[in-house]
């Protein structure tokens, strides 16, 4: 295994190493850049610094970050290292301790369960894996939802903030923070960054963005917002400073069968994966309350997802339709760009 962490960190320091502004005035800068595949996507990282070794230091924190909390959220683990999976292997059975990073997680996904109406739920594991995510896709029968269906209830989670216990109290429940862990994971990498005293750099983990600060010469980030059925299409750009960015869509993991695309954004309340939507963003102050209400307004579809932005007031939404329609909330107007590609009919100001 060591040799492994070292080859990775032979990698990252022959990174492209580019200096970038020249002013005599400003000192030089030097951007860092590396891609890693964790948690089942690709973890892209930049950043801007004056000093070399800070940066080289700064991009091997971040994926360490991620490292770590894929290893505490794997479903899948083989060991004993995966609370999520030690969380899932005593349901039914008994609560199991886990460590701060998954309770913290666990807490803020049940907090917006409760305001979402259980549109965000952890326990959606089961229909997640009759759908096939992550292994064979195929569209399951009546009978199959029908009998996990029950097992799919956030409310039945127990867990305690002093013992750090939870339980699953049924056997078959299967704890699942797909919704959660690259916006939590992006979150304490950037903590990490700003306690090193990085001030400009952005996380791209499978469209979970964070902008740390501003590019060096003061203007805002640019992430792009990618057009849900064209690969490689943008459908717009948004100018951000310390704020994440998080899109959820049907076009991340999906399969087409007799003409109709099912996706691994499932509602809880039916089984089938959610309708009303290509593709939600959150724009938020920190990235894992954006990436699970991404997921959440994703669920809630349209009208109910422009009542619950309005709402909240301190997020801003981008919202794709499945009927083509573009609307976001007033705030954004501000800072988006509209590229005009792709066939979409653009709607001003939801909150009108
Ligand atoms: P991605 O992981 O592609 O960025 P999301 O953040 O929207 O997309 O999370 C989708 C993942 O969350 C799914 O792969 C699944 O593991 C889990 N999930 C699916 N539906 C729900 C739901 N209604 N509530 C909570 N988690 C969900
Ligand atoms: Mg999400």
């Amino acid at each position: 295994m060591r040799w492994k962490k070292w080859l990775m960190l032979i990698v990252s320091l022959i990174v492209l190493t580019a200096a970038i502004g020249c002013s005599s005035k400003q000192p030089q800068m030097y951007e860092f850049n590396d891609d890693r595949f964790i948690m089942d996507t690709l973890v892209h990282v930049r950043v801007i610094s004056e000093d070399k070794l800070l940066g080289e230091e700064a991009l091997e924190t971040v994926f360490d970050v991620f490292e770590n909390i894929h290893s505490l959220a794997d479903r899948f683990a083989h060991d004993d290292t995966s609370d999520v999976t030690r969380i899932n292997m005593q349901a039914g059975k008994k609560p199991v301790q886990v460590s701060d990073e998954t309770l913290s997680m666990i807490n803020r996904a049940q907090y917006f369960a409760g305001i979402t109406g259980g549109a965000f739920d952890v326990t959606v594991g089961p229909l997640v894996d009759i759908w096939g995510f992550g292994q064979e896709h195929r569209v399951p029968l009546e009978d199959e939802l029908e009998a996990v269906l029950p097992l799919v209830d956030y409310q039945q989670v127990e867990f305690d903030i002093e013992s750090r216990a939870v339980f699953l109290p049924r056997a078959g429940m299967q704890l699942d923070l797909g919704g959660v862990a690259k916006g939590y994971a992006t979150d304490m990498a950037v903590e990490r960054l700003r306690e090193m005293g990085i001030k400009h750099a952005m996380i791209n983990a499978g469209g979970n963005v964070y902008a740390v600060g501003a590019k060096p010469d003061g203007s805002p980030w640019r992430v792009g917002i990618i057009d849900p059925r064209h690969d490689g299409g943008i459908i717009a750009v948004l100018n951000v400073k310390d704020q994440a960015v998080v899109s959820s869509g049907d076009y991340q993991r999906y399969f087409v069968q007799d003409g109709k695309r099912y996706h691994h954004i499932i509602n809880p309340a039916t089984g089938q994966p959610a309708h009303e939507m290509m593709q939600t963003t959150v724009v938020f102050d920190n990235a894992t309350d954006a990436d699970i209400l991404s997921t959440a307004l994703f669920v809630l579809g349209r009208d109910k997802g422009v009542e619950f932005a309005i709402r909240h007031g301190e997020m801003d939404v981008l919202f794709v339709t499945t009927e083509g329609e573009i609307c976001y909330t007033g705030a954004m107007a501000g800072y988006v760009e509209f590229t005009g590609e792709g066939n979409y009919r653009i709607l001003k100001d939801i909150s009108l």
